[in-house]
């Protein structure tokens, strides 16, 4: 029997994977990430693409702390969009159409970076345990792979079923077998599992079709990069594409009624719930009577070839019902079908059984990342996959967890929801998740999480010296703009003054608050005075001003919250007898004993109301 040892074992090669790996190779842990199949390390299952609104702002703190899914990204867009361009900072987001196979590379190149990490072609099928501690993991091969710490991050895969209509195979996504041992050996840990769903739509032949009949989108000229590395003067892109806009209309909708008990979904065979957000097109004709038309996005999977991603239009009906429909959407026709569309049901272990770290409460040393806690989209598994693979080398080197607060990061938010509330149907981050949203924006995650990334070992010395030297010029143009005044005699102002009429003698921060004064006028400004900023900068330093008052409130907010978070619980306190507190409440409370209201806060399944009658109870007390 081949038995190797590592400190750090990842199973699973998909978003949530690669970056666990990363990590713990980065941080210097001897690490194996297994997977069924290397060639597939970095897989877009589903969308060709990246980011979005909340999901970019998920990357760009992933970035920030060092991982690497912004850079991949970012390395293989073929279309760049800053999403909510006209609406408020806390809402805008990048947003990339990406060439798959790229991306699939791209990834793996940055993998074999790692000298401490090695890719392992293999099944994980069993979880080995010694003395009731958990020992590593067996492959179907036999082979065994020791290790105390065990990262699973496998997706859609444990008993993984793909339907089409009645027909369904056993498959983690079309094309890749299901991992049925392993959700075997996780069942027998006493763990609460259970199945959720997902779906993704048919991919068409782009010579069988006839675009220029659609609205054809592209991209932003001036692109929003993910990664703060990014530098358009120093890197190639691949070649930029278009997308095209259709629409689905009555007829269709009509086909899909007439058909609504041949879906496995309405028809009751499958039972997992599926993301609201992210409904099949059964879902929206059935959830939203009244419209006539759902929007579909014609995407590019890759730049050098001719599959087409119909996004919007995921199904799990029949094949002849899928080609009746694409026939009657305008610029669509069943003969450019390639791959029907499917949905895909499989096991999920509810969060609410992790810790903050993402470690299991019942089985120490094992950790979840990604879709198997209960997660959907690429970017919440990286996010998750970072934290679980930063997490496990701190506690194998006997070092302090590594939280992140709602209040500091989306990343932050994702967690505490899983874990504390846990999920019954897929969790997809939105900005409306958080409290902060204005502190919580894309231009400022590198001054948020950077820091941390550094004390890891995960930013080197070289990266953040370009992250201060980025936040000193940010720093000392913002403090320029707040001191100076607009007049004759300050380069840069006479357009501003004699043309535009703006008054002479105002702050000049004063007058960024003014929907008419521009960035590009701050800009020629600042540059007229020695201050040469990239447009990022520019736009933090603008959000910064422009939104200062709010700011201030959130931050103020913040620290208030940091303080009730402080707040010791005597030992001696008993909750039944606090009125406001239900008996379920006080049960949890005295089973946790927590030291700190804010400790309270997190225990799972306490809810918020319960918090503020302590909070309450503790000031009165104290008065
Ligand atoms: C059909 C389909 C539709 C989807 N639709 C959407 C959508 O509409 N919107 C959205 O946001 N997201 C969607 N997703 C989800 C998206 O693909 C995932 O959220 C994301 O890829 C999850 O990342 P992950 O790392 O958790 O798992 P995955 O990317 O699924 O990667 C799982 C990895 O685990 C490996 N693996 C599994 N079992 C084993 C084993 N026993 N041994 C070794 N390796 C193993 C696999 O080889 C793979 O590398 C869809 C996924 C699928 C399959």
């Amino acid at each position: 029997m081949n038995i190797i040892e590592y400190e750090i074992v990842v199973v699973g090669g998909g978003h949530a994977g690669y970056e666990a790996a990363h990590a713990a190779a980065s941080m210097g842990a001897k690490t194996a990430l297994v997977t069924l199949s290397p060639d597939m390390i970095g897989q877009l299952s589903c969308n060709p693409s990246i980011g979005g609104i909340a999901k970019g702002h998920l990357v760009r703190e992933i970035d920030a702390l060092g991982g690497i899914m912004g850079r991949i990204a970012d390395r293989t867009a073929i279309q760049f969009r800053l999403l909510n361009r006209s609406r408020g900072p806390a809402v805008q987001a990048p947003r990339t159409q990406n060439d798959k196979r790229l991306y699939r590379l791209e990834t793996v190149k940055l993998l074999k970076e790692k000298d401490l990490l090695d890719i392992i072609k293999a099944e994980a099928s069993t979880l080995l345990f010694e003395n009731n501690k958990l020992s590593g993991i067996e492959l179907s091969d036999g082979s065994v792979l020791k290790s105390s710490f065990v990262i699973l991050a496998t997706g859609t895969f444990l008993k993984g079923r793909c339907f089409i209509g009645d027909w369904y195979f056993k498959s983690g996504r079309s094309g890749d077998q299901s991992s049925d041992r392993l959700a075997e050996s996780l069942r027998r840990l006493d763990l609460e599992i259970s199945r959720l769903k997902t779906g993704t739509p048919p991919r068409l032949d782009r010579k069988k079709l006839d675009l220029t009949l659609l609205d054809e989108h592209r991209g932003d000229e001036d692109p929003t990069f993910f990664s703060f590395d990014t530098c358009p003067g120093e890197q190639e892109f691949p070649p930029q594409h278009p997308c095209w806009l259709t629409y689905t209309c009555e007829e269709v909708h009509q086909v899909i009624r007439d058909n609504l008990h041949r879906s496995p979904l309405y028809g009751g065979i499958i039972k997992g719930i599926g993301p609201r957000y992210c409904p099949s097109i059964e879902d929206k004709v059935v959830r939203f009577p009244d419209r006539d038309r759902h929007q579909l996005f014609i995407e590019p999977e890759e730049a050098g070839s001719d599959v087409l991603y119909i996004n919007g239009l995921s199904s799990s009906l029949p094949l002849d019902v899928q080609e009746a429909i694409l026939d009657r959407i305008p610029g669509l026709t069943s003969k450019a079908m390639i791959r029907p569309a499917y949905a895909v049901e499989y096991d999920f272990v509810q969060p609410r059984e992790l810790l903050l770290t993402l470690e299991l409460k019942k089985v120490p040393g094992l950790y979840l990342a990604g879709q198997i806690c209960g997660t959907t989209g690429y970017e919440e598994a990286a996010a998750l996959g970072l934290m679980a693979g930063i997490n496990a080398v701190l506690k194998l080197r006997g070092k302090d967890p590594f939280y992140l607060g709602r209040h500091e990061s989306y990343i932050g938010i994702l967690i505490e929801d899983l874990v504390n509330h846990g999920v019954d149907e897929p969790y997809r981050m939105f900005t409306s998740r958080a409290e902060y949203r204005l502190v919580l924006r894309i231009d400022n995650a590198d001054r948020r999480l950077a820091d941390y990334g550094f004390q890891l070992g995960l930013n080197s010395i070289s990266r953040m010296e370009r992250f201060r030297s980025k936040w000193k010029r940010i720093d000392e143009a913002r403090n320029f703009l707040e001191k100076t005044r607009l007049s004759e005699s300050l380069a840069g102002s006479d357009q501003l003054i004699n043309e535009m009429g703006f008054p002479k003698g105002s702050l000049i921060s004063v007058l960024i608050r003014n929907p008419s004064f521009t960035q590009e006028m701050v800009n020629k400004i600042l540059l007229a005075n020695g201050h040469q900023l990239v447009p990022e900068e520019l736009r933090a330093i603008h959000n910064e001003i422009k939104y200062e008052g709010y700011i201030r409130q959130q931050d103020a907010e913040i620290k208030r919250l940091k303080n009730v978070e402080k707040l010791r619980l005597p030992t001696e306190i008993v909750y039944r007898n606090i009125p406001g507190i239900s008996t379920e409440m006080s049960e949890r409370l005295e089973k946790s004993r927590p030291a700190t209201l804010g400790q309270a806060s997190r225990i799972p399944g306490l809810n918020p109301a319960t918090i503020s009658v302590l909070h309450i109870y503790l000031s009165t007390r104290e008065k």
